[in-house]
This record gives structure tokens, C-alpha cells and sequence, in this order.
């Protein structure tokens, strides 16, 4: 038998004049907020009062902070420069510095959801937010089950809002459809679920051990791992192991995924549509994050190992959530430049490459991960680890047979 569960109006008006506050002032820019969230836990059958709330901003990761503050843009690189010809991903791996709340929502520290989850109950999560998701958010939120997402009315009227209708509303609006997350304009409506019928798709391509592994059976599960890799994942193909310093009885891996929901062909089709700078698709390392939200893992206890030199969006992502410990290898050549000059240099992001021949479009991009390399190693220090591949040899092409 299945009900219909409606918010408390008093608790819905109480979480809207939240919202309203968090969008007046952010606490760390001094500044009023571009993105608030709140994220409110309510056990499904009682809405009286949520569980708990969370309340979330955009924000540059803790580390990344210091070494960027207003220059943010500056991490606006692709570091998975590493694809066959034909095979490269769409540009969704460019990304500002800046971590989404939507997104965060769904990877830090929530110790309620580990709690419920061990107790076998349920538990619905709703979303307040004061703009449209943009579409890695949408694949967030989808991914994250909430079940419900409040949207203010003015998000729609914001300027990029409009400039980006096409990609970014229509994406973000097919994704919440096709996943279940059902979307309201909260001046009107209260949230709502249907007891019973909460989304519940699963997230593929993790898996989580949580029994004691050698350093053996753990090389043999990546192994298996990488050797069944779905259609989608051929694009970028790169995965993230997780592992807990303090404890041997917890390991997982994941590679980039698909978000709940959304039929692969569809992600084959806005693959062909190369002008798009989004996915479908959540990256390997916060895909990860996702999966073990309801461990009741806390990021800050984990070290993160990418078998690839991972996506910009993905490291800020996981940095974002608290994650500091990561390890990942580079390329000779980059490692190489980044002995040559410790130095961070900016220059301002308007250099888009865009009315610029080929190569210095080649040469942009070097700098770029040459200097995002840099401001990572200089707010990691020693938590960043940098595993330098050999040098690839140099084919010569008038050499004699
Ligand atoms: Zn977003």
C-alpha cells in the first residue's frame, strides 16, 4: 500500500526562509551567494520534521583556497589529454575551481544516511535550491536519490540561465525527469513522495570490500575490474580505488558512470553533439564518493588512487567533499616542465584559446595543467602523490628502415 506523503507547510516555509538567508551572504566570499543548498533528510512516513538539514555553498576546496581565491578559473583545464584519436571525450572534463553544493551534498560526511541505511530503514531526501542545477549537478542529484528538488521561480530569469538554455536547462531538466527526481517551484507547491515508491536506481560500476584484502587480491581485483569495461566507459576509461589508511577491511573501486536512469543510447547521442560541454556521466573519483556515502565514510579518512591522470571536475569534486589524500600518475614530459619551475604563475582565464591558431591552443593547454599540477602539489604537499610515467619514445619518422 503506498501513500502520499506531503511536507509539513510550516517546515517548508522554514527551509525556504533558510534558503533565502544562505542566498543574501556567502560566509567565505563576502559576497552574496551564486549557488545555496539545502539538503533536508526526512524519515519517509513522518514529515513533521526532517531528520537533519544540510546546508551547502559553491565553494573552492579548503586547500585549493589559499593558492586561488578570486582566480578560480584558472583550474579551467583538461588534464585527461590521453585519448585515441576518436575516442575523445566531450569537453565536460574542463572545470572551473569551484565545487557545485548540489554535488557536495551527495559526497560529504553524512553520518544520519549510514545510520539509517544500518538500520534498515528508509529515508527520503529533498533538495532546496536557488538556481538550476547545471547538468553534473542534475546527474548528482539523481545519483543521490533525492527524491524531491525545490527550485526557486527567479532561477530561471539568472543570465547564464538563458545563454545556456539549450544544454544546460534542457539537459539538467531531462536527467531530474528520466532519474525520478521530480522538480517544483516551491512557491507553490510543498514537496512530496509517494511512500513506496522512491527512486531507486543503482549506481553501476562500483564495488566496495569491506573485509580485510592483501596487496595481492587487491592488484587482482583492479585487474577484473578494468577487464569488463562497459560501451560508455571505452571514452574515458580511467577508474579510482578508495582505500582507508587506518583500516584494512575497507577497499573500493569505481570507474566513471552513467547516471541512473538515463538510457545509454541517449549518452551516445549527446556524445555525437561535439559543441556540448557536458555528460551524462559522473567521473570515476566522485562516482566513488557517491557509493560511499551510505558507508558512512568520511572523504577526509580516505586516500583516493586514480589509474589515470584524472579530470579536473573529478579532483575538485573530491577535494570539495574533503578528500586530500590522492595519488595519480603524470606524464615524463609534464613532470619534467614542473621541475623546471616551481613557480605559480597566473594569467587570466579571458586567454581562451578559441580565435587562436592550433598550436597555440596546444600550448595554452600545457600551461594550464602545468599550472593546475602546481597548485595542486603546492596546497597537497606531500598528500599529493605524482607517480611520473617513463618517457614515451620518440618515433622518427625519416629514419632509414
Ligand atoms: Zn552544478
Amino acid at each position: 500500500m503506498s501513500n502520499h506523503i506531503k511536507i509539513a507547510p510550516s517546515v517548508h516555509s522554514d527551509l525556504l526562509g533558510k534558503l533565502a538567508e544562505m542566498k543574501k551572504y556567502h560566509p567565505q566570499q563576502d559576497a552574496p551567494t551564486k549557488a545555496a543548498f539545502i539538503l533536508a533528510l526526512f524519515d519517509p512516513d513522518s514529515p513533521q520534521n526532517p531528520i537533519s538539514t544540510y546546508e551547502l555553498y559553491n565553494v573552492v576546496p579548503a586547500p585549493l583556497r589559499h593558492f586561488l581565491g578570486a582566480k578560480d578559473q584558472l583550474l579551467d583545464v583538461d588534464f585527461t589529454d590521453q585519448y585515441p584519436e576518436g575516442q575523445k571525450p566531450l569537453k565536460s572534463q574542463q572545470a572551473s575551481a569551484t565545487a557545485h553544493p548540489e554535488t557536495l551534498a551527495q559526497l560529504i560526511h553524512i553520518p544520519e544516511i549510514a545510520e539509517v541505511k544500518k538500520q534498515g530503514n528508509n529515508l527520503v531526501k529533498v533538495g532546496y535550491v536557488n538556481q538550476m542545477p547545471c547538468p553534473r549537478c542534475a546527474c548528482s542529484l539523481a545519483a543521490g536519490h533525492v527524491c524531491t528538488l525545490a527550485i526557486d521561480s527567479s532561477a530561471f530569469d539568472a543570465e547564464w540561465a538563458t545563454r545556456r538554455d539549450q544544454e544546460y536547462i534542457n539537459m539538467s531538466l531531462k536527467i531530474m525527469e528520466e532519474s525520478g527526481t521530480h522538480m517544483i517551484e516551491p512557491q507553490s507547491e510543498v514537496p512530496e513522495w509517494t511512500t513506496g515508491k522512491l527512486p531507486r536506481h543503482r549506481l553501476a560500476g562500483q564495488e566496495i570490500y569491506t573485509n580485510p584484502l592483501s596487496v595481492t587480491e587487491k592488484a587482482d581485483i583492479i585487474k577484473g575490474f578494468n577487464a569488463h569495461v562497459q560501451p560508455f566507459n571505452k571514452h574515458t576509461n580511467y577508474t579510482a580505488t578508495i582505500s582507508i589508511k587506518s583500516r584494512d577491511d575497507f577497499f573500493a573501486i569505481g570507474r566513471q558512470t552513467l547516471t541512473p536512469g538515463i538510457p545509454e543510447d541517449e549518452y551516445f547521442e549527446k556524445l555525437k553533439e561535439q559543441e556540448t560541454k557536458y555528460s551524462y556521466t559522473i567521473p570515476p573519483g566522485t562516482a566513488l564518493l557517491f557509493a560511499l556515502q551510505p558507508h558512512g565514510i568520511d572523504p577526509t579518512e580516505i586516500e583516493i588512487e586514480f589509474d589515470e591522470t584524472p579530470a579536473m571536475r573529478d579532483l575538485i569534486n573530491i577535494l570539495g567533499a574533503g578528500a586530500t589524500h590522492i595519488k595519480f600518475p603524470i606524464s615524463h614530459d609534464l613532470h619534467h616542465k614542473m621541475q623546471e619551475s616551481a613557480e605559480i604563475t597566473f594569467r587570466t582565464a579571458t586567454h581562451k584559446s578559441d580565435h587562436e591558431e592550433a598550436s597555440k591552443e596546444k600550448e595554452y593547454k600545457i600551461y594550464n595543467q602545468l599550472n593546475a599540477l602546481k597548485v595542486l602539489k603546492a596546497a597537497l604537499g606531500t598528500k599529493l602523490t605524482l607517480e611520473v610515467q617513463p618517457p614515451t619514445p620518440k618515433h622518427d619518422n625519416n629514419a632509414a628502415p
